[in-house]
């Protein structure tokens, strides 16, 4: 027996593409073939003999040659179709028929299928009779399922001398085996050939085919499955709707909660089930647009028209696209969270009752605690000051110790007024621009006495130069003071604190404050936790005593309203060093908002200024506040901004307007600056004098360096004005 490998047609010129049907995961069960295990349930389907028989038996008769399906192990799969006569004589002679089907070799295997799913081409067999057959593999991109075998026919005239040699072998006589060989007509080599490559075409499109129909009829099972189980869905509304908001389809649960039988709602628009107020508000166009931009709407709350009466529905819309990437619709889940929203209500209010009967609480112990205090620390200094006759040492020494005491629970009692704060959102910050260093030094010399009692060295560090702060000074103080005072609280004798302050290295907009101490140190655990309500270290515990273990969290609350951050990074034994950032002072930054493109392109700024002048000696602080909201009425927010105070002077006397405008719009300011402040000051103690410059813009740069180039002639102009050496004019 031989078999040679056709060169001229190769199974893989077949195999792609599969006809290309998408699963519900939009994969293609094409891809899917080539990557897993194809299952015998599969394989078996694949390989269904009904399929197969009636395209193998035409085939047979027409190329009038025998014809099989075979597994991949080479045994035939049910008939073999137009068996031919010379093998069929020789077959039913034989006792035992063993090996290929279509070669007289007995007991010689056949190896043509084995070849052929190796090489995906066609393979043709010659046997020892001289019949060939050719046989062609059926493969689905790497599963080798089986092939097909076609042939037992001559390809040309027989041979005399081969056919009685096959006719001892298998006992029989040799002239009618002979007759029957010269009527078998032979097929010639080409159309042999030609009829294989017709036969592996076949064979893979039919494959291809069966391949795709059985997955189509997986694919309706599929659909069929999710469609009864969308319907089943009771307690959301599952509904689709075309790109006009047209609804296409509509599970039980949307006929359950609106109230709508889908032959009623189907083809109809879905604003139907909004308020009529939401209908007037377009809100369903809005949705659907909002969805229709970001892909998907999630958990948007709307009132909807329900069975009997209104509920709020959470609306989660889906956009539903094509391939190329139109929209072909929308999927729309819709849930009632009136129930939901009735009980977050609720647990919302009894929250703020909570919080407000905290509040009230904290605030009442603290206030009555506070008056006491204050008195007891009065009657305390002054009977230390000697005031009110000498002290024996021993007396003297028992009441510095009350007195400290005292003052720990004011500082205590103070903590616990500032949480009730924190928790109800009105403690206040209001920043302005303020000196670091002047700050730092502030505190440095009130915590001085506290830390020269354990002999605690206080320094700083502070680098030259730095830039104001963006923050409220009363809260800058009080967070140092807080850092400073743990650093001596939880340093041994003898130790060291160290504040510095420099611009954040990694962004100059921000100012790093630092308060380093030599003390116990905290675990990485422990940092994670300090900054939290009511934190406090158990290993610390001794010295944590004397505090509530808010300080910190106050700190953290205080440092984040002012746009920054505060973190820790300590040792256990060897110190902690404590961060907090707060923003740089930036006129740029502060005026950004009326100095929009628009605003420079009209090419000049003017910086106008409001010296108020007191008549009657010295004027209170509190009246400035009331000037500001003065000034404030006469200009136009998008366009124009007061300054707040740049110098230090209190109280405040010079306030500075940045307006998006010419002279002859300062004039119009400066009229309504003055007949606003006549009407306010009405018994005429301030005596307002208004100056100002205009500034043209320097055309040609980018729109930042115009903001900057703007503020820092204002800045330097400011600075003049307040130093007295140049008047606006
Ligand atoms: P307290 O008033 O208890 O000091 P804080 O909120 O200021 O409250 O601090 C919380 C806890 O963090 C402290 O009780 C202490 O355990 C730890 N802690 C704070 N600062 C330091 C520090 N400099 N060194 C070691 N531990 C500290």
């Amino acid at each position: 027996m031989t078999s040679e490998m056709s060169e001229r047609v190769n199974s893989t010129a077949y195999l792609h593409p599969l006809f290309p049907i998408t699963s519900p995961h939009g994969m293609s069960f094409a891809d899917k073939s080539t990557d897993t295990e194809l299952s015998s349930r599969l394989r078996d389907d694949l390989l269904d003999l009904d399929a197969w028989g009636e395209i193998l038996a035409t085939y047979g008769k027409t190329m009038r040659v025998a014809v099989a399906l075979t597994d991949s192990n080479g045994c035939v799969l049910g008939n073999l179709h137009n068996a031919q006569p010379v093998w069929t004589l020789v077959h039913d002679a034989a006792h035992d028929w063993i090996g290929c089907s279509f070669c007289i070799n007995p007991g010689v295997p056949c190896t043509a299928v084995a070849e052929a799913l190796a090489s995906g081409g066609v393979v043709r067999t010659h046997d020892q009779a001289g019949l060939t057959h050719v046989t062609v593999p059926l493969l689905l991109g790497k599963h080798r399922l089986g092939a097909i075998i076609a042939g037992q026919v001559f390809d040309r005239y027989p041979e005399p001398l081969a056919l009685r040699h096959v006719a001892k072998e298998f006992g029989i006589s040799a002239q009618p085996l002979w007759d029957v060989a010269r009527k078998q007509r032979p097929i010639g080599s080409t159309v042999l050939q030609a009829s294989a490559d017709l036969l592996l075409a076949l064979g893979q499109a039919f494959l291809q085919q069966r391949y795709a129909s059985i997955m189509e009829a997986e694919l309706a099972e599929a659909n069929g499955q999710f469609r009864l189980l969308v319907n089943g869905v009771r307690d959301h509304a599952l509904f689709t709707i075309d790109p006009t908001g047209r609804v296409t389809s509509w599970n039980g649960g949307a006929q359950h909660m609106f109230d709508y039988p889908d032959t009623k709602i189907m083809g109809q628009n879905f604003s139907c089930i909004f308020t009529f107020e939401d209908v007037q508000n377009h809100v369903p166009e809005k949705l659907l647009s909002k969805a229709a931009q970001a892909g998907q709407v999630e958990n948007e709350e709307c009132r909807v028209r329900g069975k009997q009466k209104h509920f709020w529905g959470d609306f989660n819309i889906t956009a539903l696209l094509e391939d190329g990437g139109t929209i072909r619709g929308f999927a729309i889940i819709v849930q009632d969270v009136t129930e939901r929203r009735r009980i977050a209500i609720l647990m919302e209010e009894a929250k703020q009752e909570r919080g407000h009967a905290q509040e009230r609480l904290l605030s009442h112990v603290s206030h009555e605690l506070r008056t006491p205090l204050t008195a007891i620390y009065l009657v305390t200094t002054n009977l230390l000051d000697g005031l009110l006759g000498d002290l024996t040492p021993e007396q003297h020494e028992h009441l510095a110790l009350a007195v400290g005491n005292v003052k720990q629970m004011t500082s205590m009692v103070d903590d616990l007024l500032d949480i009730t704060r924190v928790e109800s959102h009105k403690l206040t910050v209001e920043p302005q621009r303020a000196s670091l260093v002047k700050l730092i030094a502030e505190v440095l010399s009130t915590c001085h006495k506290n830390a020269s009692s354990k002999s605690i060295r206080l320094c700083s560090d502070l680098a030259v130069d730095q830039p104001s702060v963006w923050a409220d000074p009363i809260r800058v103080r009080q967070i140092l003071t807080n850092l400073i005072d743990n650093g001596i609280k939880f340093t041994p004798e003898g130790g060291a604190v160290t504040v510095g302050s420099r611009p954040l290295a990694e962004d100059s907009s921000l100012l790093c404050i630092s308060v380093s101490d030599s003390g116990c140190g905290i675990s990485p655990e422990d940092c994670e936790i300090i900054f939290d309500r009511l934190a406090q270290v158990k290993s610390s515990m001794q010295a944590s005593r004397s505090g509530l273990g808010l300080g910190l969290f106050i700190s953290r609350d205080l440092v984040s309203r002012q746009g920054g951050r505060i973190w820790v990074e300590s040792q256990l034994g060897h110190g902690s060093t404590f961060y907090f950032t707060l923003p740089a002072f930036s006129l740029a930054k502060l005026c950004a908002h009326v100095l929009t493109a628009a605003n420079l392109e009209a090419g000049v700024i003017t910086l106008i200024a409001v010296d108020v002048v007191w008549v009657e000696g010295t004027v209170e602080s509190d009246i400035v506040p009331e000037i500001r909201s003065v000034l404030e009425r006469c200009i136009h927010p998008g366009q124009d901004i007061l300054l707040p105070p740049l110098s230090d002077a209190e109280p405040e006397k010079a306030f500075f307007i940045v307006a998006c405008t010419d002279s002859n719009g300062f004039e119009v300011i400066a009229r309504r600056i003055r007949r606003e402040l006549q009407s306010f000051d009405t018994a005429s103690k301030l005596r307002p004098a208004i100056s100002s410059t205009t500034l043209l813009v320097e055309p040609g740069h980018s729109h930042e360096e115009r903001i900057d180039g703007v503020s820092v002639r204002i800045e330097r102009m400011v600075q003049a004005h307040l130093m007295g050496k140049e008047k606006l004019q």
